[in-house]
């Protein structure tokens, strides 16, 4: 299946999501990708996010001057993701098809404002 999108063309709008689970294989990835212990890598670079009864592991974030906050792993000038090789499951799905919606709207609005570059705000 041919990808619609451009993530190279993108900031990254996907790597702000508040809410990125990651699972016991993912974290293990990380701390092989780092060269740490396991458990090291769990308290540094995820925590733990509970809601309606339910917990699960997150990415960490960190502030971001496009958006309010960023994965900690998206590198804050190339727009890119520090730990491509090694990034969670959930990252390797998304945007699960040919088209990214926050894309298709990037598109939209770069056409409108005539500039390749526009970065609608946040
Ligand atoms: S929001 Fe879409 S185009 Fe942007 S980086 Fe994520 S998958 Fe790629
Ligand atoms: S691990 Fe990489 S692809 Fe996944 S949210 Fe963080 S920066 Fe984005």
């Amino acid at each position: 299946m041919k990808a619609r999108y451009d993530c190279s063309k993108c900031p990254g709008y996907c790597c702000s999501y508040p809410r990125i689970g990651v699972t016991e294989r993912d974290i293990a990835r990380l701390a092989r990708h780092f060269e740490i212990p396991v458990e090291r890598a769990r308290e540094r670079f995820t925590y733990r996010y509970a809601s309606d009864g339910k917990e699960e592991r997150i990415l960490r974030h960190r502030k971001d001057d496009v958006f309010a906050s960023v994965c900690r792993f998206l590198d804050p000038k190339t727009r890119r993701c520090g730990v491509y090789e090694a990034r969670p499951t959930v990252c390797r799905q998304y945007p699960h098809g040919s088209r990214c919606g926050y894309y298709e709207f990037l598109k939209f609005e770069r056409v409108q404002q005539g500039d390749d570059e526009f970065i609608p705000s946040a």
